[in-house]
């Protein structure tokens, strides 16, 4: 199950399971839309990948029991802001490659 952790790994602002701002990459790290586009130029600072819009788990309606209240977000903050030179690095070398090419 997709792990929704509560808010953006570099600049810590809250993505609550319903925000249409959340982002991730395949292995779940989690950024707010603007570090992404701002930031990260979409390319995600542990693993290299893109990112995509987090899907938005369901807390009004029931369908088989799969709500958010029965299965919550990760109330683990992962609050590890991205070295920018680093970052800057890794964007120039695999930026220009669209993450299918990656
Ligand atoms: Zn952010
Ligand atoms: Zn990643």
């Amino acid at each position: 199950m997709l792990e929704l952790r509560p808010s953006c790994e570099h600049c810590n602002t809250p993505l609550p399971a319903d925000s249409t701002q959340a982002l991730i990459c395949s292995f779940e790290c989690t950024f707010c839309a603007e570090c992404v586009s701002k930031v990260l130029n979409n390319v995600c600072p542990n693993c290299g990948g893109g990112f995509a819009p987090r899907p938005i788990r369901p807390s009004r309606v029931d369908v088989g029991g799969n709500t958010l209240a029965a299965n919550p977000m990760s109330t683990s903050v992962k609050h590890r802001p991205v070295d920018l030179r680093r970052q800057a690095k890794l964007v120039a070398t695999i930026g220009t490659l669209a993450p299918e090419q990656r």
